[in-house]
């Protein structure tokens, strides 16, 4: 298998990210309950993007790149993340985005704004037309004589995940140095690459360590997650093959994606007002009532170690 070293990486985040036992909720709930921070990955406002940006900018600038360009909804963290990630390294970002839901000056778009960032909104619910948008603007930077590189939604390709793959195991080397084991590892599933990096680095150095994603919207995760766990494993050279059924998705995303549920919000304020940490409501939110869900329906063992990804997004909140 080839080392993380083997790939080119740029260093963007603040590594290892703080893992540590949530005292009040692990009380209030009867188990141990950890979170790792990946909220504090350090660049703008954090976010589990940064880990793939490492890898993926890092592919850019060894073809020659002297652009980002990548997609999302209107309030993407991983297309803020892209343009805060490509200021610091000097590069230009172009952010392509579906001009649906809250598209006005709010949340992220406050922060795009400040990094100066080039956003195109594009009037389609169908990536199809985005895709297309951003093929269209690649042309013209080229034509420009630039050299764009192209990020699908979320940075969820096989060498994004690698960047997962390296946090599961950051996450169970942090485990081993604090003494303890962690069962299972709950996160959110958006775009499916943090999810299918925390799978197969689980298989590879989590001992038996459990993960289930629970994911924000409708998308067939189970596929798209094997999928990447067998990208990420191929170019790793990792002698893994999941199917389908292998991942084990959690659907606890209520109304539908970025509409707040009830479950979502209460654990948003059990989460502030038991540990001042603060969730989002599109993604963390929801992953962290579905951690409850499951521990509440005995599907989290009875002395299971659960270890919570805080992934970022706190721009929702606003
Ligand atoms: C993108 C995102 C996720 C989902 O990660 P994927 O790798 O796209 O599945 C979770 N939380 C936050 C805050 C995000 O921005």
């Amino acid at each position: 298998m080839k080392q993380f070293s083997d790939f080119p990486r740029v260093s963007l985040g603040i590594l290892p990210t703080p893992l540590y036992r949530l005292p009040n909720i692990s009380e209030a709930m009867g188990k141990n309950i950890y979170i790792k921070r990946d909220d504090m990955t350090g660049v703008a406002l954090g976010g589990n993007k940064v880990r793939k940006l490492e890898f993926l900018i890092a592919d850019a600038m060894a073809q020659g790149c002297d652009y980002m360009l990548t997609t999302g909804g209107a309030q993407s963290n991983h297309a803020m993340l892209t343009a805060a990630c490509c200021d610091r390294l000097g590069l230009g970002s172009v952010l392509v985005l579906k001009k649906r839901g809250v598209w006005q000056k709010l949340g992220n778009q406050i922060i795009n704004d400040l990094l100066g960032a080039d956003v195109r909104f594009v009037d389609s619910d169908s990536y199809d037309d985005v895709y297309k948008e951003m093929d269209r603007i690649a042309d013209e930077l080229r034509a420009a004589g630039h050299n764009p590189y192209l990020v699908p939604v979320g940075g969820s390709v096989p060498l994004g995940t690698v960047g997962y793959v390296d946090c599961a195991r950051e996450i169970f080397a942090e485990a081993l140095e604090q003494d303890i084991k962690i069962n299972h590892i709950v996160s959110t599933a958006g775009s499916g690459g943090t999810l299918a990096g925390l799978v197969l680095g689980a298989m590879l150095y989590g001992d038996g360590c459990k993960v289930t994603g629970v994911a924000v919207c409708d998308d067939p995760f189970e596929e798209i997650t094997a999928e990447l766990v067998n990208g990420a494993a191929e170019i790793l050279g990792a002698d893994v093959h999941v199917e389908p059924k292998d991942i084990d998705i959690l659907r606890y995303y209520g109304a539908g994606y970025a509409q707040p549920s009830k479950e979502g919000l209460e654990a948003i304020t059990l989460m502030a007002q038991q540990e001042g940490l603060i969730l989002d409501p599109v993604y963390t939110g929801k992953a962290f009532a579905g951690l409850m869900h499951l521990i509440r329906t005995g599907k989290i063992g009875e002395n299971e170690t659960v270890l919570f990804l805080h992934s970022g997004g706190t721009a929702s909140l606003f």
